[in-house]
């Protein structure tokens, strides 16, 4: 029974990110569940890791092959008000990832950024090669007023203590395939510069000590389902950035509908995770599913 004020549900709730309205040229951001954002600063839109076609984990573990679903990502793209996103940023290519990404390329226009493998999807599902750019560890891309830089980072041991489905995606994979052909294709931390403020996107929870040395973000979206455990998260990604601002993600139920009350995934240990966090010198904010909060003003 959830005992008030100390639900996770409670908690996910009081913490929002709030909404105070500027005068002008806020970057704002809309989670869309899993790793999924939507950011925009009154001039370009930048999605990263959108992904809205779920499926049960019975399809997901038993090799269906999942497709992208297009009325849901057209749902999104409205939600979001992306129609004329610029790009799509990918932390790495396992499906919960990179599955829609492709979709939202071709009804946005957008160009999508990430790995070989990630590239190999777009291809697979018909993106032309020049609506593709493919990045390696440290390159840096710029999309209007947002300097972005992706920084290798690794997977974390989400399944039984196991990263799933690592390697790369080697040729262009076609659209449906199964969650298992979607292999990793290496992860990325990707580092946002923009002049109202720095965050970092940390798709997968993995720990390598080191890579953010001499990188400072004000706010970081830290996945966390499938972590290890949240204290070397503080200790090897949180800390060496020294953020103000801390937004967990990818901790909601992704076999599910996207839903207003995010209901948590099995094994996320959301008591472990708000327990950690207390007393830090940083803020922990939660985002509201489908709904703009200003990041930065
Ligand atoms: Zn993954």
């Amino acid at each position: 029974m959830a005992i008030i004020g100390c639900s996770h549900t409670d908690r996910y709730r009081a913490k929002f990110l709030k909404n105070t309205e500027p005068a002008t040229g806020a970057v704002r951001v809309t989670w869309m569940g899993t790793a999924g954002l939507y950011i925009f600063d009154g001039e370009t839109g930048i999605y990263i890791d959108p992904f809205v076609s779920r499926y049960g984990l019975f399809k997901v573990g038993f090799g269906a092959a999942l497709k992208p679903q297009n009325t849901l990502i057209d749902e999104w793209i409205r939600i979001t008000g992306g129609q004329h996103a610029a790009a799509i940023l990918v932390s790495h290519s396992h499906y919960d990832h990179v599955l829609d990404a492709p979709r939202f390329a071709e009804k946005t226009g957008a160009m999508i950024v990430g790995s070989q493998s990630t590239a190999n999807v777009a291809l697979g599902a018909g993106i032309p090669a020049h609506q593709i750019k493919i990045i390696k560890d440290r390159d840096t891309v710029t999309i209007g007023n947002f300097e972005i830089t992706f920084i290798q980072s690794v997977h974390s041991p989400a399944l039984f203590g196991r990263i799933p489905w690592t390697g790369t995606v080697d040729a262009p994979l076609p659209q449906p395939a199964p969650a298992s052909s979607y292999r990793e294709g290496g992860a990325y931390a990707i580092w946002v510069k923009h002049p109202k403020g720095a965050f970092l996107h940390y798709g997968s929870p993995g720990v390598k000590p080191g890579i953010f040395e001499g990188i400072h973000a004000d706010a970081v979206f830290l996945s966390i389902g499938g972590r290890k455990d949240t204290a070397s998260l503080i200790d090897h990604v949180i800390t060496p950035l020294h953020p103000s601002t801390v937004i967990p993600i990818h901790f909601d139920d992704l076999f599910g509908p996207v839903d207003k009350d995010v209901k948590p995934l099995i094994n996320v240990k959301m008591n472990e995770f708000w327990a950690e966090m207390e007393n830090k010198p940083f803020e922990v904010r939660t985002l509201p599913v489908g709904e703009a909060r200003v990041l930065f003003k």
